[in-house]
């Protein structure tokens, strides 16, 4: 019950100093009808501008233009500016957190509008949406063109404070159960010795293949897949730039058939499901200032999403939103050199310098190897961006890359970009603007500037769980379950922390970032996966391992609602 009251506080608090409450209030007075199915199809870094260029380079509306509803504040605990952890973990869990965090709670220092975070909420886990479907029984999948265990998509199925800790995010992404995971980041499914990057040296593809899942390499071993659970990793890192892919890695396959694959797989269930499906790379477009990335990258997320519209419209029972988690670049249409020109800027003006760029800024500093020289670069621009540059410029371009480091390939856009397209970029970062929402189907919100942490309540309700509930089901804190004396964490063990307990002569074991637990011969499985936070030392069950631990059989906490809107009793 306290810690019911405090999330509760902590809502409120939320609402009265957030410079849009009435905006989340609209949307909350809205009688959602339940969805059977739920995808959420996120664009990186992205924002309203990208889209309107996006518009003109298509040619014809984006595919979900006609469902534009609102606007989504994106700000975080502890910054007017947002970046993606914290920003998918507010649409996954419905709690604003910090810089960093991957679905779990702030820490104390927040906005000057926010009220601290009590004690007990500090980095501890919240449950996802995506965790909720699957205890209701549903289909439950994540889809991403970046490494699977990156922020976005590591909000919905991890509990971690740094979303660096790809090691254990793609741990809890394999324990958590999920039918169909598709994108890049096979790295951290393997040890040094199969050139995978985990520093446990445990091997997590060999447990997939174990147990029954597919792990289909490339766009044709993906598509010739008809039933059962899919993981597939289609690059050890990321998957390519749209606009490189063709050229680079041909086998890889697009977002939209990723998506379409998806849907088909996880649509078998009379339950329904759950999908997140993430265009990963606008974003790092934008940060690289590099308009030809962007456009392609988003032009193959507006595909993607047009699959789930489709499928949608056909079902009728499947609530979509689409939504960005902060703006990338500043990008503008128009820049310095448009001020004086208006009635002169032609479309063909606007799009033509993007047209003739047949890779991303990263394909062509990446050739030149480390052959760094204006020749060389000059040359490889021309190729890549059908672009005449100087000597001046080539020497900028270079001198501006050596002080950039990993992303030495924004050079080239920040020093072409104003100076050859009429678009504008202000920045390599993000931005603190609101990003525009787009929903379509049973349970999408009225509408309007509505909190980020909105984005999951939505999800909640439109397939009916109850987000508090499911909380005190996932994550029972270990030492308030058993007592302290009960509780240790062994934090060197080779495979990483187990949370040991001592009850009643058992000594059981749990290891962090997995789906079970052990005594002598005896695994139980869990309906969810364990947390141990490092900040803090706490260690998070579910309330099932409580109940095994006690030999207790009494039934879980329903997590549905009774009613849409409405709690259990
Ligand atoms: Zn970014």
């Amino acid at each position: 019950m306290l810690k019911r009251l405090l999330a509760i506080g902590i809502l409120l608090s939320c609402i009265l100093f957030s410079p849009v409450g009435a905006g989340f209030l609209l949307a909350a007075a809205g009688e959602p009808s339940p969805a059977r199915n739920v995808i959420v199809m996120i664009v990186d870094g992205c924002s309203s501008e990208q889209y309107t260029f996006a518009r003109w380079f298509k040619g014809a509306p984006l595919t979900f233009d006609p469902y534009r509803i609102g606007a989504v504040a994106t700000y975080i605990a502890d910054s007017v500016i947002a970046d993606s952890a914290p920003a998918a973990s507010a649409f996954a869990t419905g709690v604003r957190t910090s810089d960093k965090h991957i679905s779990v709670g702030p820490h104390e220092k927040t906005l000057s509008t926010i009220k601290p975070p009590p004690e007990a909420e500090r980095y501890r886990p919240f449950a996802t949406v995506l965790e909720g479907a699957k205890l209701l029984g549903k289909s439950t999948g994540i889809v991403a063109t970046s490494r699977v265990s990156h922020a976005t998509p590591a909000a919905y199925v991890a509990h971690v404070p740094g979303r660096d800790m790809e090691d254990d995010i793609m741990e809890q992404a394999v324990h958590q159960g999920l039918d169909v995971v598709l994108g890049g980041g096979k790295r951290h499914l393997l040890p040094p010795e199969m050139k995978g990057r985990r520093k446990d040296a445990e091997n997590l593809a060999a447990d997939l293949t174990r147990w029954g899942y597919r792990m289909p390499e490339t766009r044709e071993a993906l598509m010739a897949i008809r039933e059962g659970r899919v993981f597939g990793m289609f690059a050890d890192n990321h998957m390519d730039p749209e606009i490189d892919r063709r050229q680079a890695h041909p086998h890889q396959p697009t977002l939209a058939e990723m998506t379409a694959k998806a849907i088909e797989l996880l649509s078998k269930n009379p339950n329904g499901f759950f999908l997140m499906v993430e265009g990963s790379q606008v974003d790092w477009a934008c940060h690289a200032n590099d308009p030809a990335y962007m456009v392609h990258d988003l032009l193959a997320y507006d595909e993607a999403v047009g699959v789930a519209l489709a499928f949608a419209r056909r079902d009728g029972k499947t609530l979509v939103l689409a939504l960005s988690d902060h703006n990338t670049g500043g990008f503008s249409i128009g820049n310095s050199a448009s001020n004086a020109i208006y009635p002169q800027l032609g479309v063909e003006d606007l799009l033509n310098p993007v047209r003739r760029m047949k890779s991303s800024a990263s394909f062509i500093w990446n050739r030149l190897g480390a052959d760094r020289t204006p020749q060389r670069l000059k040359a490889a621009v021309q190729e890549g961006w059908g672009l005449a540059i100087t000597d001046e410029e080539a020497t900028e371009i270079l001198a501006l890359a050596a002080t950039l480091k990993d992303g030495a390939a924004a050079a080239i856009g920040k020093v072409l970009s104003p100076r050859h397209t009429y678009i504008g970029w202000t920045t390599l970062g993000h931005c603190g603007g609101d990003v525009p929402l787009h929903a379509f189907g049973p349970g999408r919100p009225a509408g309007g500037v509505i909190e980020a942490t909105e984005i999951a309540r939505i999800c909640a309700r439109a397939m009916g769980l109850d987000l508090d509930s499911l909380n005190r089901r996932l994550f029972v804190d270990a030492v308030e379950a058993f007592g302290p004396e009960r509780v240790r964490v062994d934090r060197n063990a080779p495979q990483g922390p187990v949370v040991q307990i001592d009850y009643a002569g058992k000594q059981v074991e749990l290891p962090a970032n997995k789906n079970f637990l052990r005594w002598g011969q005896t695994t139980h499985a869990l309906e969810g996966v364990v947390v141990w936070a490092p900040n803090t030392g706490k260690a998070y069950l579910p309330l099932q391992a409580v109940r095994v631990i006690e030999g207790k059989k009494e039934p879980l906490p329903e997590i549905r609602l009774a009613k849409a809107g409405r709690k259990a009793s």
